[in-house]
């Protein structure tokens, strides 16, 4: 199984800003470029973390990016399965719809699969992803802006 290049943009946005400091959010910017991503593509995962509530955008002097205490706690399964949506691994109806789709084990097994693959993420929490090692990583990692 493969995630999409926005469920991987958003998750490391997501353990960037869990380990900045109360005191020193981050903009958008900030984070593409400590992430060494476009700020296009970041800005677009920001949007969707913001609606899922697991970012807010602190307005003002100071302000910036920020966990809430919902993406603090939040599950990492349950995380990508909202940032990845209902498809499943293969694209069964498409265009032609496969003869087999009606009657298939090989679709139930991949179904099956794709819900081992997110029940082994549900038990880890963002806070959980960036203990020793990835926190000092994260945290020493320099934004360069894009060139
Ligand atoms: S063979 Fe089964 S899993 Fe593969 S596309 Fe057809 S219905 Fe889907």
């Amino acid at each position: 199984m493969r995630l999409t290049k926005f469920t991987d943009l958003a998750l490391r946005s997501v353990m960037r800003l869990a380990v900045s400091g109360e005191g020193d959010p981050l903009t958008t910017r900030e984070v593409a470029e400590a992430m060494d991503v476009p700020y296009t593509h970041m800005a677009k995962a920001v949007t969707r973390l913001q609606r899922l509530g697991v970012v807010e955008a602190r307005r003002g002097r100071g302000g910036g990016l920020a966990l809430t205490g919902l993406g603090r706690g939040a599950s990492v399964g349950w995380l990508v399965r909202e940032l990845e949506g209902e498809g499943e691994v293969v694209s069964c109806e498409g265009d032609p719809p496969c003869p087999l789709r009606a009657a298939c084990r090989l679709r139930r097994a991949l179904r099956d699969a794709q819900e081992a693959f997110y029940a082994t993420l549900d038990p880890l929490t963002v806070a959980d992803l960036v203990a020793s090692p990835t926190g000092p990583v994260l945290i020493g990692l320099v934004g360069r802006p894009p060139g």
